[in-house]
Formats: structure tokens, sequence, C-alpha cells
């Protein structure tokens, strides 16, 4: 929607005409001239607000304020201007300038002819998530599309941001490059302010180097349960793995992982850091620490996959409204198929913790009916109204983007693998998509729609295309089962707990339903479209009372199921809108629990050494 001087060739046009008219010396004063200025504050952090002074010159009788309905990366409408408060405006000559306000997230200010305008206003940072910003009396997390306002002009200015910090707050961390003034950063458009979060206050840092390249972990809610040491050592091993698996350092300053560990939120990738949340007690429990490096995995992979290489839809970012593309299954799926995968071949998790997780997303995958409705490049185009906007009926109406994604990747990289004898795979589609798609190629970091496909076809042939084509744009399963059988692997789906179905004990029993305990009560949650209880009339929302006349509640639910049998009528007795109801349901198996990979007995040698070269570490396990 905006005109935006991205464009190289203005650029080069700009400075051949600064050379000829010699404009070299004159240039970096108009440059100086029109710098937006922020000024962050937090006089009222116990209220977790943030106090925000932008100096912006202006030009003209009017100009219009926004703030951003939502940030890169996490694909849904937030509306920010709705922390917004008190905004006010004063001219170069400090009167007051009429504002008014013209959209949701706009304001029109009055210049009175005035060549800058200071505007402050206040921003209650009180949403704990990796997409909005925090304060409290300890720390705060600036993430900028909530915080800074931009009018059309200064979305290409320079961006200088001034922390004026609390004398307790020691430190301040963020990927901008530092300016002179005391806490002063400089982002070279408004782009970079919004990709850069700014972490103040009390944090914990560990800084370390790879091969030449920079790193901190700044840990925000650290305590004693945490090992700086491993983590270091962990990361990187993981990001070693990835710069070699990228083969390009994409990197001109540090790379910063912000971690904080007070709450799970999962993690946002930015093109200098990762802002991450998880649990504090991650580290006493290896499923929660392996979790975290997926994590860490995943975000640090985004800095080559969609920070620096990303669908043409979202090229140049219009941050008022949504941003379709098709192409989330790339961008995430893909991502969270290498962020596993990376794991093991740097070392961090065993052969077994890999196929176990691999086996879960394979459990996580199967057993939701929505896969049969939606193909993964609609469920990426409507995740705006969808992935990030789940409702009772997600379950049986859309498919997962990075979960598809991930099993799509998973048998892509099988099928090119057996097209070309095992000479290519999907890691050398990867890097022959960020050499002609990254910054330094002829997309000039984006790429058109089937992109990918016209690669793989280009190292695989035109079969691997086609079964791609098809595996994106329709709701067929990826044949997980034949990729696994490729490597001399094989997929056990067990309806119940692996030892009671090894045992030969009676199948687990169930409904197709899934409940919350909420104050003692057990509240349906999920019911899977074509399973019994749908059939039966069993809807979300509804609270279970009764199996059979016997009272079901949270401490004695599973032991009612433990005592049915598939083939059972039971009746159930519900209570809907405060009405109570009894419905007859069958009982069927219960929602299959364990995936199980294992490595099939009479593994070949051929299929031995594909699965050596598809994990990328020796498998002395095998022999
Ligand atoms: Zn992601």
């Amino acid at each position: 929607m905006r005109k935006r001087l991205k464009d190289n060739r203005a650029i080069v046009a700009l400075f051949f005409l600064s050379l000829c008219s010699g404009w070299l010396f004159i240039s970096p004063l108009w440059a100086q001239e029109s710098v937006a200025h922020h000024v962050l504050s937090f006089p009222e952090r116990q209220n977790q607000y943030v106090h925000v002074t932008l100096n912006l010159p202006v030009d003209g009788e009017v100009v219009e304020l926004a703030m951003p309905s939502w940030t890169p990366g996490s694909y849904v409408i937030r509306d920010f201007a709705a922390q917004l408060e008190r905004i006010r405006a004063i001219d170069s000559k400090g009167r007051p300038a009429e504002i008014e306000k013209v959209a949701k997230n706009r304001w029109r200010i009055q210049t009175g002819g005035s060549s800058s305008l200071t505007i402050d206003y206040d921003i209650w940072a009180g949403e704990l998530h990796v997409s909005s910003s925090w304060v409290e009396r300890d720390f705060a997390l600036i993430n900028g599309a909530g915080v800074f306002l931009f009018s059309d002009d200064s979305l290409e200015w320079p961006q200088r941001i001034e922390l004026e910090l609390p004398a307790e707050w020691q430190n301040v961390f963020t990927s901008l490059p530092a300016e002179q003034l005391p806490n002063g950063f400089l982002a070279s458009d408004y782009d970079e302010l919004i990709d850069s979060p700014i972490v103040a206050g009390e944090a914990r840092s560990y800084p370390f180097s790879v091969d030449g390249q920079g790193y901190v972990l700044v840990n925000v809610g650290e305590t004693d349960f945490w090992d700086g040491q491993k983590a270091v050592e962990d990361l990187s091993r993981l990001v070693r793995e990835q710069q070699e698996f990228w083969e390009v350092n994409p990197f001109d300053r540090d790379y910063l992982f912000f971690n904080f560990l007070l709450i799970f939120k999962g993690g946002l990738e930015h093109d200098n850091s990762t802002v991450m949340m998880s649990n504090r007690w991650l580290m006493r429990d290896r499923l929660e620490y392996i979790k975290w490096l997926a994590l860490a995995s995943h975000e640090f992979f985004h800095a080559w996959n969609v920070r620096r290489m990303r669908p043409q839809a979202l090229a140049e970012y219009d941050y008022e409204k949504e941003v379709y593309t098709h192409e989330l299954w790339l961008a995430e799926g893909l991502s969270s198929y290498y962020d596993n995968l990376l794991l093991f071949r740097a070392g961090l998790v065993s052969v077994n913790e890999y196929l176990d997780i691999m086996g879960t997303e394979f459990r996580n995958y199967e057993t939701v009916p929505g896969r049969q409705i939606d193909s993964v490049e609609t469920a990426s185009f409507d995740s705006w109204i969808k992935h990030y906007v789940p409702d009772a009926n997600s379950v049986n109406s859309t498919v997962s983007y990075y979960r598809r994604g991930a099993l799509i990747g998973f048998v892509t990289d099988a099928a090119i693998r057996r097209e070309t004898g095992d000479e290519f795979s999907l890691d050398d589609v990867m890097r022959q998509m960020y050499q002609q798609y990254g910054p330094q190629g002829e997309g000039r970091g984006s790429y058109p729609p089937g992109a990918f496909e016209e690669i793989v076809e280009a190292i695989a042939g035109p079969e691997v295309r086609s079964m791609v084509q098809r595996l994106l744009r329709t709701s067929e399963d990826p044949d997980i089962d034949a990729a696994l059988d490729w490597y001399g692997l094989r997929l056990d789906r067990f309806p119940g707990r692996t030892a009671a179905a090894l045992a030969d004990l009676p199948m687990p029993a169930g409904f197709g339903m899934s409940w919350n305990v909420e104050n003692a009560q057990l509240i349906i949650d999920q019911v899977v479209k074509g399973a019994t209880a749908a059939d039966a009339g069993v809807i979300p929302g509804d609270e279970l009372l009764a199996i059979n006349g016997q009272r079901a509640l949270p401490g004695t639910i599973e032991d009612i199921l433990k005592r049915l049998r598939p083939g059972d009528q039971v009746q159930l007795t519900l209570a809907r809108h405060g009405q109570l109801m009894n419905l007859g349901v069958e009982v069927q198996n219960g929602i299959p629990e364990n995936f199980i990979i294992t490595v099939n007995p009479n593994i070949s040698r051929a299929e031995k050494t594909r699965l050596q070269n598809w994990l990328g570490r020796p498998l002395n396990f095998i022999e």
C-alpha cells in the first residue's frame, strides 16, 4: 500500500546524483534531518506502562501516525493500538497540536506548519508474550510493533532509540547497534526497529563465540535450577551445526537468544535475535529441555528460512492489515522438520530420543481429522483466522502447516534421496533456495510462489515435483510409512499405552472426545468428528457428570474408562446450559497414544547407509 524506497536502483541513482552534484557532503545532513527519535521511559512501571516520546520531522499541514496491527512472524491481527493511551502532540514551538483519531490504529495531527512534532503517549505493556511488550518492576521486554508509531514517510527513515532507565536497571540488550547517547541505539529503518526486541533490567547474560561469530544467551527469570555452562555448550553445538548446514554466516553482529524462564509461550524469530518463553524448571526435566533446545533450533533456523529468505508476499510488510501467503508450510513446516533433525545431527539428542520425537509428531498429525479438510497452502493462507485463533472445532476443521509441513519435508527429503541415488537431499534444495532467493541472490531475500517446487524438480526430477505439488495443494496424507521403510525404519501405531498393547491387555476405551478439568468439573473441549461421542451429539462445552449412572470426576474418570471395552453401550450424563441430559454412546477404541518408530530388525546394508546419510552421524547402535 505504501511506496517504499527499497528499490536498489533508486538508491544507486541517489548515490550517483550525490556524486555528480557534489551532494556527497550535504547528503549526510539531509539524512540526519529525517530521523524518527523515540525516547522510552518507565516512570509508571509498577502499573506496567512504558512512556514514549517521539520526535518526528514533518512536512505539510497534517501528518498521520499509525501503530502496526500485527508483528512479522506471528500472523494474526493483534490490534496493538488498543494498548496506547494519553496521546498528545506539540509543535516545534511548544504549542499543542490537534489530534484526531481517524482509524482504530491511526491518528491525524495538525502540524500548524511546524517542521517537527513531539508526540508522547503511554503503552500498557501487560501481555507476556513473544509478540507483545511486558514491563514490571525489575525488567522490561520491548517488542517494537506494539510500541513505536510511524508515518508513511518515516518508515524509511533511520530510527533512533533512547532509553531512560530506572537507576536499578543495569542491563540493556538488543541487536541494534549502539549510538553515542547513554543507552542509545540506531535502527536503519522502521522494519529493523520492529525486528529488534529490547530487554532491559534484571537479566543474566552468557556471551559465547563459535567459529568467530558472537552469540549471547540472555536469561530473564533465571533461578539456581539453570545450568548456564551446559546451556552455552549445547547452544554452541546447535549454532555450529546450523551454520554448517547453510554454509553461509548471515550475521554482521552478535546474535541474541532472549530466553524468558517464566511461562511457556513459544518463540518468535528476528534477523539477529529470537525471543523465547519457556518454563523455568526445564533443566530439571530431560523432555522439557529437549523441547527448549528444539525451540532454540527452530528460531535460529528462521534466521535464514523466513528472515532472510521469505515468501514474496512478505517481502515488504503492510503492518496495518493481513498479508496473505500460501507458503508458511515452507517457512514454518520445513523449519519444524529441521529443528529436531539438526538437534540429532548436533549430537544433542540420542537416536532413540529423535525417533520418539518423530513418532509423537506423526501421532499428533494423524489423530487430527481436520487434516482431511485443508491443504497446507490453504491452512497457511488462513493462519490469520485459524492457526492463531483456534476454536473448539479446530481439530475437525484445519491442519497445522507446521505439522503437515514438517511431514512433507520428511517425505520430500526421502523422495529426493531415493530419486537421486542418495546423492542429493532436501538440504541441497534449502541451500539452493538460499543461494537464489537469499539476500545475495536474484530474489533479494524473497521467493515467488512455486520456487521451491522448481528447485525440487531441478534436483530430483518431475515426479518428485508433482508429488510435492499434490501434498501442498490437496489434503492427501504424506506417505510416512513408505519414507520410513526406505530408511529401514518402521512405525507402529499403538492404540493405548505401549506396555498394555504389548502385553495383550484390553484395548483402552474412549469416545473420541477430550476434556479439561475446570473447577473440579469435566468440561468437554474437543469432540472428534466421526467418533461415537460426536455421532451421539456430545458438543464442546458440555459438562460430563456420569457414565452409566456412575459419577465421573477428575479423579475417577480414568478408572471408569479402564473398565469399559470397545463395543459397550453406555449412557453419558451431561449438563448443557445448566440442563441435565442423557445420551446413549457406543464405546470405541481410545485415540492412539503411542506411535513408536523402531529400526527394522532385518535392516539391509543399503538401508543402513541411507539411514546414516540422512541422520548425518555414524550409527553404531545398528551394528
Ligand atoms: Zn517458526
